[in-house]
């Protein structure tokens, strides 16, 4: 149901647990997480007769713009959108086609800290610089991260004015450059390496987010993967690869997706929800394989992280797939949607190994789980046309990437800028007393 045509009626977001009053965008991005622990979702997705020809030829940061606007009619950042989109999809994702015919590369690691997470951080700080009310005090945006979240919203935050960044994360658990691309910002953002794993940084993280006598001491605010402002950015690339490959083929582009908190997924399947050209939905996992678990019809169980290769899906319990079952409660249903394959380390390596000669690309490990995923589809005889979603570059993972295609991988012009500053980081036991006084002393 949306409103009729010609009603001005405001878009309204629930929480996914329905025990808070619905909201409008604006308090949605502020809030990050609902009030009573859900996750915001738009009340109604708004579908249209999308003009697909005129989407495939739009830049990326007017297709942002024109899928985005439906969600933001009466926000105070109405008029704004056009430039929130203009920063925010600066960086192209361009579909590459692959050796094979009907195989695609969705390259979205052109940002500046080369991960696909660069656009809807852009994105969320641009409309939260733009919705702050003027004069109020400073709030720090407390990240945790196993790697390219936290290096995202640095980046995207860095020298804004009213924010700073805390960033945790695990000590000896990201690649030495997925380090070095969290410690080297300086001015409003801080690193702190934590004695203990990625669930103790967000343990850590989310009490001091729910701890609102401490809130009210040192404003806090959250950009992680749950907000609706990381979520609905990112159905825009979605939304321009499938109308270009729509536009000349005359059908939809099906999608391979390496995934762990289902963020990204989540939006190619908003996408779809809103009537753009997007197929089959397919979700590459790592070892991790609660959603392989779930799509293959048995019962949903979270589990324990597990550490893997492609160490930004190491996700034991993926926060949006609350979104998913809200949008479909019946499993059936949901499991009739998506289709789900999890990829252990040894075939990550392999996939690496072969696929400069298989399809003339070097993959990050996140990427080899849905180059995996293509090639086992392809060898069941699957002639629909797939892209594969490249979530980062591989040069983020050198240590991995270089000994199993037996050469260097040439760094992107802004990852190396990054680079060359020189890193520093805070040490920090897993300790809420201790991340008090850090965030204190920030502030
Ligand atoms: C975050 C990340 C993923 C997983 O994305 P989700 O939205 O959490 O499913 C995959 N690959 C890379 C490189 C990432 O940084």
């Amino acid at each position: 149901m949306s409103a009729a045509p010609g009603t001005a009626a405001v878009p309204l977001f629930v929480s996914t647990r329905g025990n808070t009053p619905a909201v409008t965008i604006d308090t949605a991005l502020v809030a990050g997480l609902a009030p009573d622990g859900g996750l915001y979702v738009p009340a109604q997705l708004p579908q249209r007769q999308w003009d697909i020809d005129a989407l495939a030829t739009a830049s990326l940061a007017e297709v942002g713009a024109q899928v985005l606007t439906p969600f933001f009619a009466g926000s105070r950042l109405q008029d704004a959108l056009g430039a929130i989109c203009a920063h925010a999809y600066q960086p192209p994702a361009p579909l590459r086609p692959l050796r094979d015919e009907g195989d695609h590369l969705l390259e979205l690691f052109h940002g500046p800290t080369a991960a696909f997470k660069d656009f809807a951080a852009r994105f969320l700080a641009e409309a939260l610089s733009r919705l702050r009310a003027p004069g109020a005090p400073p709030t720090t945006i407390v990240v945790a991260t196993s790697g390219d979240t936290g290096a995202a919203v640095a980046s995207a935050f860095h020298r804004r004015p009213g924010f700073s960044v805390a960033i945790l994360y695990p000590d000896g658990r990201v690649s030495p450059r997925q380090a070095h691309g969290l410690e080297c910002w300086g001015d409003n953002v801080q690193a702190f390496r934590v004695a203990g794993t990625f669930d103790d940084c967000q343990r850590l993280a989310k009490q001091a987010l729910a701890d609102d006598a401490f809130r009210r001491e040192v404003p806090l605010g959250s950009a992680n993967s749950i907000s609706l402002g990381r979520l609905l950015p990112q159905v825009a690339y979605y939304a321009q690869a499938a109308c270009r490959f729509a536009s000349t083929h005359g059908q939809p582009l099906n999608f391979i997706i390496p995934t762990g908190n289902l963020g990204n997924a989540a939006a190619a399947h908003v996408a779809r929800l809103m009537g753009l050209p997007v197929g089959a939905i397919h979700l590459a996992t790592n070892a991790n394989d609660v959603l392989a678990r779930y799509f293959h019809g048995e019962a949903y169980a979270p589990q324990p992280t597990r550490a893997t290769l492609a160490n930004a899906m190491d996700v034991g319990a993926p926060s949006n797939f609350e979104r998913l079952h809200h949008w479909h409660p019946d499993d059936a249903d949901l499991r009739a949607r998506f289709a789900a394959t999890s990829v252990d380390d040894a075939t990550i390596r392999e996939v690496i190994r072969h696929a400069p000669e298989r399809h003339g690309v070097v993959p990050c490990p996140h990427t080899a789980t849905g180059l995996h995923v293509l090639e086992r589809l392809r060898a069941a005889g699957d002639t629909r046309p797939w892209a594969v979603v490249a979530t980062a570059h591989p040069a983020k993972f050198e240590g991995i990437v270089e000994p199993l295609v037996g050469h260097a991988v040439e760094l992107p012009p802004a990852l190396a800028e990054s680079l060359a500053h020189p890193a520093s980081a805070l040490e920090l036991a897993v300790d809420y007393n201790a991340l008090q006084s850090a965030l204190r002393a920030m502030h």
